[in-house]
């Protein structure tokens, strides 16, 4: 996969040298780039920021670098187009189900507001050459989209073939089947006067199955009662339904 980030804190996206998606792009199955949008500002200040059309507190991020930028990443006559995804608070809600969906687009690009955000005629511009989301990491305000690109970097490469040594580990994961994921243990097998539960350590893995889809339910239904009520009633069994 392809990955662009337009940014004017490239130092910001550092983290994604490091730990396994570092890994996966040293192996080359994240072809990612980190791009300076000052880079396309003409100006002695390479002023990026403008004071917003009809008045108000804060400065919003000027069309022309952007304009420029898309205009030489996305060439017009380039067969490829990206995804562009643009953070924004007011964006889709980024979930594991979008996750998904991103992980199977060869080429995303994403563009990191700041200030007030970024000129809206930027957006419906490009949505007439490329698919364009707004994407939001959740119902807060950070001060840039670099963190939530960090966040949906992070979630989407986790999920392409090769990066994760073992993936069968997604399959239980919170958020993947619509449940959260059984509390994990590991040794020693009593840690400060707790024990590991016995039957994590009985050796019969049915028992093991059925005693995580037990704890992943309740635990489910005590702190995400939302999901398990968006659960469909297929994927329950008779045991899970006596719970
Ligand atoms: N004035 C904007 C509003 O109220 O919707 C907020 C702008 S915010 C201070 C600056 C930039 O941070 C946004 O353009 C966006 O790129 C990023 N950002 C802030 N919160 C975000 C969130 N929850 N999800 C994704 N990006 C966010």
């Amino acid at each position: 996969m392809r990955i662009d980030v337009v940014t004017v804190f490239p130092e910001y996206l550092a983290p994604l040298d490091l730990s396994l998606i570092g890994r996966a792009r040293e192996r080359g199955l994240l072809d990612l780039n980190v791009h300076d949008l000052r880079r396309w500002t003409h100006d002695v200040h390479h002023s990026v920021d403008g004071a917003p059309a009809g008045g108000g507190a804060g400065m919003v991020m000027k069309p022309q670098p952007w304009g420029e930028c898309l205009d030489e990443l996305v060439p017009e006559d380039g067969e490829a187009r990206p995804r562009l995804l643009v953070t924004s608070p007011a964006g889709r809600p980024f979930t594991q189900a979008l996750a998904r969906e991103l992980a199977a687009e060869p080429w995303l690009m994403f563009a990191c507001g700041r200030y007030e955000g970024i000129d809206q005629r930027v957006v419906d511009h490009a949505a007439e050459r490329m698919e364009v989301t707004e994407v939001s990491i959740g119902d807060y305000v950070l001060f840039g989209g670099e963190v939530a690109v960090l966040a949906i970097v992070e979630a989407v490469s986790r999920l392409l073939p090769g990066v994760l040594g073992n993936a069968a580990s997604l399959d239980d994961e919170s958020h993947n089947a619509g449940l959260l994921e059984a509390p994990a243990y590991t040794r020693p097998a009593e840690w400060r006067g707790r024990e590991v539960p016995p039957v994590l350590l009985s050796g019969d893995h049915g028992k093991v199955d059925r005693w995580r889809r037990d704890q992943a339910l309740l635990r489910t239904a005590r702190a995400r009662p939302d999901l398990l009520a968006r659960l469909e009633a297929g994927s329950l069994d008779q045991r899970d339904r006596r719970l």
